[in-house]
């Protein structure tokens, strides 16, 4: 039985045994199977226009803001100096759409292993990419990231790993062999952001990314931001570097954030600095 079958008109997400998120499809626009994942786009009355793959929700129009500029913002304006980066996922465009923000971006790379996400995206959800794929500094790169990130000899400043949970094809990028590839292409004092769950309900997650950034990385943790169509509480970002960009001082973070000149609906320095002050039970997922 679909997920469909279990509410008619609602979009009932099976990511967790026991808890369920609905979602009132106003009108569905989409629904089919790409080469690798179920994907459907529907319009809700809160959160307008919802991508889902394998019934979880990807991205709304609604609360996207919060995600992609904390995932973004958060690593480029506490490295200072990024000109490449590379977006692993990303199909919707959201997180490129951020990062190219930033004109000393010289470069976005996005590898996306499954081009229906971004060909749906650009017809049903033109908003989250915003023009992205048409900027001359983004590369799209059809691949599996776990293969890239294991083959190129590109090296970026930034990477940023904005895939779906670890089921499916985004299996291979919670994996030991993935991180370690994808350390082994940062430059010196690069950095590495993942996307990690809500520890509330997915902690495993989390501490398994973080059991694997301990042995990869000087400075490991987690930052924390709350979207509400990620139900459970706080999703948790994971951060990797050998660099000392995590005690960037806020005074400099603002001084960055205004000279880069980006209007931001959640993002501020403060809300930088203190996404690192982690709750005690996230505290204690950590290794
Ligand atoms: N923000 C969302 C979240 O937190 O669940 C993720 C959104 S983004 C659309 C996720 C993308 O990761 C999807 O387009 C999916 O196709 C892509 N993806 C999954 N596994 C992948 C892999 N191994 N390599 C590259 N892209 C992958």
């Amino acid at each position: 039985m679909s997920e469909q079958d279990l509410m008619p008109g609602w979009s009932v997400e099976l990511l967790h045994d026991d808890f369920r998120q609905c979602l009132k499809e106003a009108t569905l626009l989409y629904d089919s199977e790409t080469d690798h994942q179920r994907l459907r786009v529907f319009r809700n009355p809160t959160f307008g226009r919802i991508l889902t793959l394998e019934g979880a929700v990807q991205v709304t129009e609604g609360d996207e803001f919060i995600y992609h500029e904390m995932m973004a913002h958060v690593p480029i304006l506490a490295h200072g100096a990024a000109k490449r980066v590379l977006v692993i996922g990303g199909g919707d465009g959201g997180m490129a759409r951020e990062a190219l923000r930033h004109a000393g971006v010289e470069r976005v790379v996005m590898v996306e292993i499954d081009a229906g996400v971004i060909e749906f995206s650009k017809r049903y959800l033109p908003g989250i990419g915003a023009g992205c794929f048409d900027d001359a500094r983004l590369e799209v790169v059809i691949s599996d990231g776990a293969d890239y990130v294991k083959t190129t000899d590109e090296t970026f400043d930034v990477i940023i790993v904005d895939s779906t949970d670890p089921v499916g094809p985004g299996v291979t990028l919670f994996t030991d062999t993935f991180y370690g590839h994808a350390r082994s292409r940062l430059t010196e004092g690069g950095i590495l952001v993942t996307q990690n769950g809500v520890p509330f309900l997915q902690g495993g997650e989390l501490t398994g990314t973080m059991r694997a950034f301990k042995a990869l990385f000087r400075d490991w943790t987690c930052y924390l931001a709350t979207i509400p169509t990620y139900v459970g509480g706080p999703m948790a970002m994971g951060w990797g570097t050998d660099g000392a960009a995590r005690d960037t001082p806020l005074e400099t973070l603002v001084a960055r954030f205004a000279e880069a000149g980006i209007a931001t609906r959640y993002y501020t320095p403060a809300v930088h600095k203190a996404a690192f002050a982690l709750p005690g039970y996230v505290a204690k997922l950590m290794p």
